[in-house]
């Protein structure tokens, strides 16, 4: 006879919540008592001169950045939501251009086309990894598509050298959104550095982080100088800049402090171990559970690294026998911390279903034709409705023996299928 589920009265397999995870920690506190010392805490100056692109640390940042992502160039930002507005600005999207982008990701990334007017369209995820589908993007371009986002959803790459090719076919952009796939990998490439340009964020959820901030990555030149035009006013400096193509200079001040920067530097030392260290538990978390039908671990696809932001239980309600919540509950009342289905499809938001975003009749929706209604991504919705059950590597300290806590959790609660079933 098993024991009692802590649902039905018996005790938790997890006697107390999990640790949090922090990584800041006396390293990152001499930097920015350097920086504070110095008094310089931004470099700035929104005017054409040594001071347009950022103080001493925000550069030394960039150049660190940029060596351990191997690219050409990098431009710091203040989050990954200005970096993509700033991505969207740089490569030109124009009123009624059309922007390719997933249901299942963090809103900003299908707010950003907006900003200039660019219509989001919504294309199907596929159902191992839940990034974007390439079969579903080539069957939503048509002659406005002037990019693809890409995001590299739960830290998994997307099918990235597949979208490079469609775009380069169409001649069309790719971003990737890789604020939740820092070193994750697709072949030797690092995931944010397939697209045209790539942004990653630093927010305090991240793996590593600068309690704000983004970086955006690009092997273009002057893609490099329009992000570093939007992010510091840029519209100052055009004429120093000899600049005859002025689109979408209606610059902003997306600028990182030195003090984020001082911060961001010693979090870049750290990031190997940090990441190596989520994708062991949550290797060891797949693995502990592997047998148990109905309850599909997170798919790594061939020549692919996972860097596990968050690790996706795909549940099968059939295969079990019991439906997700009641499985849900049960597991958090062992003590397992997780949450379902990630984001509503977000073509489900008010501002597509209502087509109020810029001014009050419509704009940019008016220029064309999306179509928002339920159904339009079916693999997305029944991921959201039925099958992702989510743990959030990045939340929690983990070692072994917290990851064997959380696999005796899954465990009790399957093996005792049959007191949950009695209880229905
Ligand atoms: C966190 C996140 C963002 C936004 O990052 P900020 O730095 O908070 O602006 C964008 N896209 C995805 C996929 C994210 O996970």
């Amino acid at each position: 006879m098993s024991d009692p589920l802590a649902l039905l009265g018996g005790s938790p397999v997890l006697s107390s919540p999990l640790k949090p995870y922090n990584s800041i920690g006396e390293e990152e506190v001499e930097a920015v008592n350097e920086v504070v010392r110095s008094g310089q805490l931004s470099g700035f100056y929104g005017s054409a001169g040594e001071h347009f692109d950022g103080g001493t640390k925000v550069r030394e940042f960039e150049d660190l950045w940029s060596e351990a992502f191997r690219v050409k160039y990098t431009v710091s930002v203040n989050s990954a939501t200005s970096g993509l507005y700033a991505a969207i600005g740089a490569i030109g999207i124009c009123p009624g251009d059309e922007v390719i982008v997933p249901p299942l990701t963090m809103s900003a990334t299908v707010m950003a086309p907006l900003l200039y007017g660019g219509i989001p369209i919504f294309a199907d995820v596929d159902p191992d990894t839940f990034c974007l589908d390439p079969i579903s993007v080539k069957e939503r371009i048509t002659s406005k598509t002037k990019a693809i986002i890409a995001v590299n959803l739960f830290g998994h790459p997307a099918q990235l050298r597949i979208l490079r090719d469609i775009a380069d076919a169409e001649g069309i952009w790719l971003i990737e959104d890789n604020a939740q796939a820092p070193l994750a990998m697709e072949g030797d490439a690092y995931s944010g550095t397939v697209g045209d340009i790539g942004i990653f964020s630093l927010n305090y959820h991240k793996h590593i982080h600068t309690g704000e901030g983004g970086m955006c990555v690009t092997n273009n030149s002057e893609l490099a100088l329009r992000l570093r035009l939007i992010r510091n006013h840029g519209e100052n400096v055009v004429e120093d800049y000899e600049l005859d193509d002025i689109t979408n200079l209606v610059c902003f001040n997306y600028r990182m402090t030195e003090i984020a920067a001082a911060i961001g530097i010693q979090q870049l030392n750290k990031v190997n171990l940090h990441v190596d260290t989520r994708e062991r538990a949550s290797l060891r978390l797949s693995s502990g559970i592997e047998g148990l039908e109905g309850l599909n671990p997170p798919l790594v696809r061939d020549n692919c690294r996972h860097v596990y932001y968050i690790w996706a239980l795909k549940y099968d309600e059939e295969a079990v026998g019991i439906n997700r919540e009641l499985f849900s509950e049960a597991l958090s009342a062992e003590g397992f911390p997780h949450f379902l289905g990630y984001v509503r499809p977000l073509y489900m938001l008010p501002v597509f279903q209502r087509r109020i975003a810029i001014g009050t009749d419509g704009f940019p929706f008016n220029l064309g034709k999306p179509k928002y209604h339920e159904g339009i991504c079916p693999i997305s919705e029944r991921m959201f409705r039925k099958e992702l059950i989510l743990f959030e590597p990045c939340a929690y300290q983990l070692n072994d023996d917290v990851i064997d806590q959380l696999i005796q959790a899954i465990q009790k609660v399957y093996n005792s299928k049959q007191q949950l079933l009695n209880l229905a």
